[in-house]
């Protein structure tokens, strides 16, 4: 969901120039000089432009296995910070003769870095062209210039196309990181527990990751807290809770290929709830015991039309795309919901039209998610114009008048200035990503027609399924199922400022 108030000003281009100039270990031109060396250190960052040292590149992951213990802040007024200790398994091929490789870890600590069955020796950084000896590790963490970088040299080193598995020991002190905007995400440790939120490259707060979209993986969780915690993830649980010495471990495993900002393991006083829709898709819901009584009951309702609206959505575009659903729903907050995959989190209470609008973003944007951040409008846009959908369907606003509603507001607002296409590090979660967003595609749907509307979004969820898609992908598939030229269309829509008048 992410609609907040700005916290921070303009400062994201800055930053962006700074980390280009400061891409730590890793970051080394390819060799491919004749008889010169094969391998080389994979690429520091996967390439986003607008957050240019998350993920990594010279491999793919297949599977994480995160093996965690959390210790919630002591009784107030004790300071907000927690203790995590993990052992992250992680299992990669290699896409390139593979010299050096980093991984993305902000604001904790590593103790020991295996690769296969060969513990890495923790050194400095070698100067450049320096040659280490034996497997190493070393971790740049840089908060003013956003580089956080776990960076691994193995040997023997690892050629491309093999499977490797790297094992890290790590932890430290849990506090509440605040993304680009100023906004707490990522571990957000809470008196209760911790609400876990990672959009839009916060998951490295609580685990080494290569921390972008375009490189998805299964997931598996142990997740240790006190006893009388509830620790809840992605997927279904794989057993029951053991519990011993006062402390419970919580496993679960998430199945389905999944985006890095999409993962949660948040714990809290939940009650955990299971159910499933008619055609038998598990849902899981973990409801904290101190929601207020308004709130709980507002929740209970939205919570309960869960398996219309999934239904009703796949009536629409195609059949859920995960294996379970649910919610999780906090007392306490960051401010938002987000739409991690098959169970989105929510902060104090679950509005129906929050609700629906998450449960969109299992499809548009978890199934499908954006190629490049700057391309969050096909998650916002998509998820705001199911909410209009859902309320036509619901009995109340058509997508008309929502359509009407938006384009009401006046030429001269600042409403019309961004373009949605390319708003900048800053300003992803703005309003007009998300009303612009949904009105670009109901002005879509007038200007193709119904049906090759509707087959186009068909086609999108299934082409880019559990992976990733850009606006120039969805522009060619529109055009694609209309048979028209959409330039004028989408640059009148998304690039260009201003209100549009004629498309
Ligand atoms: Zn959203």
């Amino acid at each position: 969901m992410r609609v907040r108030m700005r916290v921070l000003g303009a400062v994201s281009a800055a930053l962006v120039g700074v980390v280009t100039l400061v891409l730590p270990a890793g970051a080394a031109p390819a060799q491919v000089a004749p008889g010169g060396p094969r391998y080389t250190a994979g690429a520091a960052g996967a390439g986003d432009a607008y957050f240019p040292s998350a993920g990594n590149g010279g491999y793919d992951v297949r599977h994480y296995d995160l093996d965690i213990t959390y210790a919630p802040p002591p009784a107030a007024p004790a300071p907000l910070v927690g203790q995590l200790s993990g052992v992250a398994t992680i299992d990669f091929v290699a896409t390139q003769d593979l010299d050096r490789f980093n991984l993305d870890l902000r604001g904790l600590s590593v103790q020991a870095v295996t690769i296969g069955d060969k513990p890495a020796g923790k050194v400095a950084p070698p100067a450049p062209g320096a040659t280490v000896d034996g497997a190493a590790y070393w971790q740049v963490q840089d908060d003013a210039a956003r580089v956080w970088e776990l960076t691994v040299q193995p040997r023997p080193k690892i050629k491309k196309g093999q499977a490797a598995r790297v094992v890290v020991a790590y932890g430290g002190q849990t506090i509440r990181p605040l993304d680009i905007e100023g906004a707490l995400y990522g571990w957000v440790t809470m008196r209760d527990g911790a609400m876990v939120v990672g959009e839009p490259e916060g998951s490295m707060t609580w685990y080494p990751v290569s921390d972008h979209q375009t490189d998805k993986a299964t997931y598996s969780f142990e997740i240790t807290v006190p006893e009388g915690k509830v620790a809840v993830a992605n997927g279904l649980p794989a057993r029951d809770p053991v519990t011993e010495d006062g402390w419970t471990t919580w496993f679960w495993d998430a199945p389905d290929a999944q985006a890095s900002y999409l993962t949660t393991a948040s714990v809290g006083d939940f009650d955990l709830r299971f159910s499933e829709t008619a055609e038998g898709l598990p849902i899981v819901d973990a409801v904290d015991d101190n929601l207020t009584a308004t709130n709980r009951a507002t929740t209970e309702a939205s919570l309960a039309l869960q398996a219309d609206m999934i239904g009703f959505l796949e009536a629409a575009f195609v059949p859920y795309p995960f294996n379970s659903s649910g919610a999780i729903v906090d007392d306490d907050t960051v401010g938002y919901a987000l739409e991690t995959q098959t169970r989105p989190v929510y902060s104090r209470v679950a509005r129906e039209s929050t609700v629906v609008h998450e449960l969109a973003h299992q499809w548009f944007g978890d199934a499908v998610s954006p190629g490049r951040w700057q391309d969050i409008w096909l998650n916002e846009g998509w998820a705001t114009y199911v909410e209009w959908l859902w309320s036509e369907h619901s009995g109340r606003e058509t997508a008309q008048m929502s359509f009407d509603d938006v384009m009401d507001i006046p030429a001269d607002n600042a409403f019309w200035e961004l373009p949605i296409a390319d708003p900048g590090a800053d300003d992803l979660f703005e309003a007009p990503i998300y009303d612009r967003g949904a009105a670009t595609l109901h002005a879509l749907r007038g200007k193709i027609g119904d049906d090759a509307f509707f087959a186009a979004t068909r086609e999108w969820l299934t082409r880019y399924d559990d992976s990733t898609g850009t606006t120039e992908d969805f522009q060619a598939i529109s055009e694609e199922a209309s048979g028209q030229d959409l330039q004028a269309f989408f640059d009148v829509w998304l690039r260009a400022p201003g209100r549009p008048t004629t498309w």
